[in-house]
């Protein structure tokens, strides 16, 4: 990539630079020892390839994102219309950006369901453009995505369009149509348990306990997808009488409680380097946690906290 960065203009490189060296600027201009960035009103995206993954991964610290007046946008990269047993097509892709609209209303965060096909999706060309044009258009702080190494290729291959538009954001001449990011964002990945080629790490965990039920009412309002079963779901998940439905809404209530106290349990360590009082990070329920990408900006611990407003 010959395309010069606005630090190297700035610099006033001639312009045959090296490819090299030009990579080397423009790894420089995403850490942190760059001008600090005013962070007043964050503006975060995240994408999922689905219209759940998101809420899933992310839905807690979007809601305390959003309580503090900080701006949130959650993506499904697909529109979903395989995701269930019985439905398929435009009357499932409408249910459930339908279903999504409704989760991210009571998480306080604006949302997109791109009109990809669920199970289809590819790291095209097209939909590099369309991630890199998101992220501008957001003016994102922060992006967030999946890791590129799990076992849904529409996963997989949103979190390779997240890292192909990292660096592009920043590039005027690519999709000139909307202005470049002046600045890098940090981009992140949610947890997955997938341990080849390596293992998630966290580098930020955060408390969700105090929205933990808001996030529950948002999962719940993903009906298609937890309460009937998604794609792998039957008609047996759906009993007719009202006292059977209740206790199976209790039961995919309590799936997603424990599944958040099983992150807790597995980040227990690096959530007391986040909340060091003592019996602090012990009272800790349920926690959502990220790895930072090593493409983007790369923050020190002290602009994670800027980022993650919620520490002492
Ligand atoms: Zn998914």
């Amino acid at each position: 990539m010959m395309q010069r960065s606005p630090r190297e203009r700035s610099l006033s490189i001639p312009w045959r630079q090296s490819a090299l060296c030009a990579t080397i600027l423009a790894a420089a201009t995403t850490w942190a020892a760059d001008a600090a960035p005013d962070y007043t009103q964050l503006r975060i995206i995240c994408f999922g390839a689905h219209p759940d993954d998101c809420e899933i991964q992310v839905g807690g610290v979007a809601a305390k994102w959003a309580a503090k007046g900080h701006k949130v946008k959650l993506v499904s990269v697909t529109n979903g219309d395989i995701g269930h047993w019985r439905d398929a097509g435009g009357p499932l892709a409408r249910r459930r950006t339908a279903e999504m609209l409704a989760a991210d209303r009571i998480l306080g965060v604006t949302t997109e369901v791109l009109d990809n096909h669920d199970g289809e999706l590819l790291p095209t060309l097209e939909n590099r453009r369309t991630l890199t044009r998101l992220i501008r258009e957001w003016k994102a702080d922060i992006v967030m995505g999946p890791r590129p190494n799990d076992y849904h290729p529409d996963h997989r291959y949103t979190g390779v369009l997240v890292q192909d538009a990292a660096y592009m954001v920043t590039v005027p001449f690519f999709c000139p149509d909307v202005p470049c990011l002046q600045r890098n964002p940090v981009f992140m990945y949610y947890p997955d348990q997938f341990q080849k080629p390596n293992p998630f790490q966290p580098d930020v965990v955060v408390a969700i306990d105090e929205v933990m039920n808001k996030k529950l009412d948002a999962l719940d309002a993903l009906e298609s997808q937890f309460y009937e079963g998604g794609a792998n779901g039957s008609a047996a998940l759906l009993p007719s009488e009202p006292d059977k439905q209740q206790a199976r809404k209790r039961e995919v209530r309590d799936y997603f409680a424990n599944r958040q106290k099983g992150l807790t349990k597995r980040f227990r360590t690096q959530l007391a380097d986040w909340y060091p009082k003592a019996g602090e990070a012990e009272k800790v329920q349920f926690v959502e946690a990220f790895e930072l990408c090593e493409y983007g900006r790369r923050p020190d611990q002290a602009e994670l906290k800027r980022l993650f407003p919620f520490f002492d």
